[in-house]
């Protein structure tokens, strides 16, 4: 929290020494024109004081030096309106950038105490979980209880460990592409029976069109569709029911994830899918997570040729859906 409010901090420093600084280049800059023009004016005076009142040419003099006086007076304004305009927009965009990185950083930090925070709770508990059933005499029932707890963090672990190999391949550009014709249907009935035996509590209604097959990677179609339903699970509350359809229509495959719980506001639609976002602040949400899932899908959906998007599921809740187009 501490370090929240010191990136809060931060940022807020930024926008106030970048304000002041523009604000005083800016009034620099208009003190600058308005010497420029007074200076004009001193030039012209000294060229009147120069010309004798009774030279027969005064009035040609007088309006040729006017003339000049106007046409630097214009320059001024015309060059000087260019720079401010080019520095303005400078000054916008390394703004932008300058709050993006800042951002992004205060992003990446609140990423990596998340990832530590992620990777030591399921090994605190495994670990706690083997000590307790290799001390004590369990019944059964606990026994197989506590296995089941100690297995299904490990499992969290392993999703999120694939998640963060998978984010450094692509983004360092090292992941060997190895598309095949896959079993989709095959892919999401599999998932979704994992699913269903790790969580025994949680109801999912599943509709899948059997035979629906496409050129793409198998293990990256299993990221995409743990992760869309790992979310699914996590921001439900658990009595809800989570739907998973496939279906082929029209040379598309659809993939949808629905659910009926907090559901995504609609500023954030966009966001979601950017590596590390999470809605809301750091401090006051509930929920474990890294903000790698939703982005790692979408470079999955991009790596396929198809689209991802969400939308407001009715009353409440999402639907993410996967487009694949079928050539
Ligand atoms: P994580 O869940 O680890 O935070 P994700 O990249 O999977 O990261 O998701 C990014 C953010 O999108 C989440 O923090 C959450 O705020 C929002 N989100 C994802 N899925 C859902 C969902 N099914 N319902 C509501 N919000 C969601």
């Amino acid at each position: 929290m501490i370090s929240r409010f010191k990136q809060i901090n931060k940022l807020q420093f930024v926008r106030v020494v970048y304000w002041l600084f523009l604000t005083y280049m800016v009034a620099a800059f208009i003190w600058w024109y308005v010497t420029l023009v007074k200076q004009n004016d001193q030039i012209a005076n000294v060229q009147y004081g120069s010309i004798q009142s009774n030279d027969p040419f005064l009035a040609q003099k007088v309006n040729a030096i006017q003339d000049f006086q106007l046409r630097k007076n214009k320059q001024y304004i015309g060059e000087g309106l260019t720079i401010l305009f080019l520095f303005l927009l400078g000054a916008i965009y390394v703004y932008r950038s300058l709050v993006k990185q800042i951002r992004y950083s205060n992003q990446q930090q609140n990423f990596m105490m998340a990832v530590t925070h992620e990777l030591k709770t399921p090994i605190a508990i495994t670990q706690l979980n083997i000590e307790t059933l290799l001390k004590r005499n369990l019944d059964p029932d606990q026994q197989r209880k506590m296995l089941e707890i100690s297995l299904l963090e490990t499992q969290r672990l392993d999703n999120l460990c694939n998640n963060i190999l998978l984010a450094s391949q692509l983004d360092m550009g090292e992941y060997q592409a190895n598309a095949q014709e896959v079993d989709l249907s095959l892919i999401v009935s599999n998932t979704l029976k994992i699913f269903v035996n790790r969580y025994s509590g949680r109801s999912f209604v599943e509709s899948v069109q059997e035979g629906i097959f496409l050129k793409g990677e198998s293990v990256l179609l299993q990221l995409l569709l743990n992760n869309l339903i790992d979310n699914a699970i996590k921001y439900s509350p658990s009595g809800s029911d989570i739907f998973v359809d496939l279906y082929e229509e029209a040379n598309k495959i659809i993939l949808s994830v629905k659910d009926q719980g907090v559901g995504v506001p609609v500023n954030d639609k966009d966001k979601i899918f950017e590596k590390f976002y999470r809605v809301g602040a750091e401090y006051t949400r509930s929920t474990k997570g890294t903000g790698l899932g939703l982005y790692l899908c979408k470079r999955i959906a991009m790596f396929h040729n198809a689209k991802l998007e969400v939308i407001p599921n009715a009353p409440k809740g999402s639907i993410f859906t996967f487009t694949y187009h079928v050539n």
